[in-house]
């Protein structure tokens, strides 16, 4: 096995892990072990707290430097991160099955180094403090303190990107940070310690506790632990809105989605595959915000069916870290079983399979499932209520616009979603009226600058934007005399 650690990096320093407990990572591709590392247990994550709690409380901590000093900081570990961009997507493709191509492209290369250089462009600019008149007479100075320690909790299908989301504007706001990434995509995460261990932060302000759901429990419910920020599943995000809520403990949630894609009447369908590529299937649909509920005119509903079949027949299906890749693995053998489950169900409620359906021929190592396209499939259907997170789209038709739009917010998410049109205004009108957090014409690719989270089920709260710096900010209020 070529990734093997024997230590966990907690405090600023590898140490020891409390337990013998490990966790060993498969290839998506060819199922073989490429990584062992160990698993952390509660004691584990006391110590990160703890350190994180140090870290915070020290008068010349992280939290207490002059925010340029944190900035300049977030460059040198910009720099890093781009200059090993590569390293980290080809551990993340190897991992999780992401087609090598976007994980080189964006997915999970460009992000990282992009949020720690904006954010920390951003608390150059931003006073710490501000000091107003007072309305009675005297001042009063509002500050912005760092919320403390955060617990982030990542999922596996983008671990470096979800993460930095996090990370970036955590650090940049001066907390403390304990990151407990998925076990199916640890091998990052200690790539991200070798990188961490050079740049110097202070002790205790990063540390990674890897495990299970019960460790990430354990660590959302840690006394010690001031800020929850978690992406994953709803039925997770449940859990933790409910154990936050109990607490009282600040929390935001980017959880699941079922958006759609609207064509438009007047679309150029086939003109616009490679986007509806990108936000239909992107990372094997194992992706959030895609847009898996097709909805097309009645008058075309015919020629949508046909390109986007031609699209899932004609994408290569292959091993991740081929560059020729389109379609890689599903994560894990249990999500294949999960992704199969749907299509199984979505046979059985009267879908229509134009394409795919099944395994596809020669791949009988590595956790593949065919692009698979539904047709004649209604609104209510469960693999049209439902978030299947693998390469399977169910194509609705509509009669008008705003059957289009009723249909659209016919669903329990609105996290995503793209109008297709030759009209951008009226794409723009469409997008308006859209229960959505986020939404695209003629394209979708979450940006940096602006925020990005759900609406419904899909979440609370936004990362992303110099908007998503709030959420590991608090206010402090001084009244004074002049
Ligand atoms: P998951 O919810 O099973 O796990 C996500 C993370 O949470 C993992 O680290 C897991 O160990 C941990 N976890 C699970 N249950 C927990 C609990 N009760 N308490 C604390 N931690 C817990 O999700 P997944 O299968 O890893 O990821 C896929 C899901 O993530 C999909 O539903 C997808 O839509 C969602 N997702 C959302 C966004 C977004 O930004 N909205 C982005 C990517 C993925």
């Amino acid at each position: 096995m070529k990734h093997v650690h024997d230590a966990l990096f907690i405090g600023g320093e590898w140490t020891a892990p409390s337990t013998d407990a490990t966790i060993t990572v498969l290839s998506a591709s060819t199922e073989e072990a490429i990584g062992q590392v160990p698993e952390a247990g509660p004691a584990d994550v006391d110590k990160a707290v703890a350190a994180a709690r140090a870290a915070i409380r020290d008068p010349q901590g992280w939290a207490h430097w002059e925010p340029s000093a944190r900035a300049d900081v977030l460059d040198r570990f910009a720099g890093v991160m781009a200059e090993r961009s590569s390293e980290f997507a080809q551990l993340v493709s190897a991992q999780n099955g992401m087609p090598i191509a976007s994980a080189a492209i964006q997915a999970e290369t460009g992000y990282p180094a992009g949020l720690l250089q904006m954010y920390g462009g951003i608390i150059r600019e931003q006073p710490v403090e501000e000091t107003r008149q007072g309305a009675f007479g005297g001042n009063v100075v509002v500050r912005r303190d760092p919320v403390g320690v955060v617990a982030a909790i990542v999922p596996w299908n983008y671990p470096q990107t979800l993460l930095f989301f996090k990370l970036a504007p955590a650090l940049a706001a001066g907390c403390s940070i304990v990151i407990k990434p998925s076990p199916e995509t640890v091998l990052d995460t200690f790539l991200l310690a070798e990188v961490l261990k050079d740049l110097g932060l202070p002790p205790g302000v990063v540390s990674i506790v890897p495990g299970g759901r019960d460790l990430g429990a354990y660590l959302v419910k840690h006394p010690g632990v001031d800020k929850v920020a978690f992406t994953g599943s709803t039925v997770a995000g449940r859990a933790i809105a409910s154990a936050c809520a109990e607490l009282l403990r600040p929390v935001t949630l980017e959880l699941g989605g079922k958006s759609a894609a609207i064509i438009l009447a007047d679309a150029d369908v086939a003109g616009s595959v490679e986007g509806l590529f990108v936000a239909t299937m992107m990372n094997n649909g194992q992706t959030c915000f895609l847009g898996t509920r097709v909805l097309a005119p009645r008058s075309r509903y015919a020629e949508v069916v046909d390109v986007l079949t031609d699209m899932a027949s004609g994408a290569v299906v292959g091993d991740s870290l081929d560059t020729g890749t389109a379609i890689g693995p599903m994560a894990s053998s249990a999500h294949r079983a999960r992704v199969e489950g749907y299509i199984a169900k979505g046979k059985a409620e009267g879908g229509r399979v134009t394409t795919g359906g099944g395994r596809p021929n020669g791949r009988d190592v590595g956790w593949f499932v065919e692009p698979t396209i539904f047709a004649d499939v209604d609104n209510s259907a469960t693999i049209s209520r439902e978030e299947i997170f693998g390469p399977v789209l169910s194509v609705i038709p509509y009669a008008d616009e705003d059957d289009a739009v009723a249909i659209a917010n016919d669903s329990d998410f609105g996290l995503g979603g793209t109008i297709w049109t030759t009209d951008t205004d009226r794409g723009m009108s469409v997008a308006r009226r859209v229960e959505t957090g986020t939404i695209g014409v003629n394209t979708y690719l979450p940006d940096p600058v602006a925020p990005f989270g759900g609406v419904k089920a899909s979440g609370i709260g936004r990362e992303l934007g110099p908007e998503a710096l709030g959420n590991y900010q608090q206010f402090k209020t001084i009244y004074r005399t002049a």
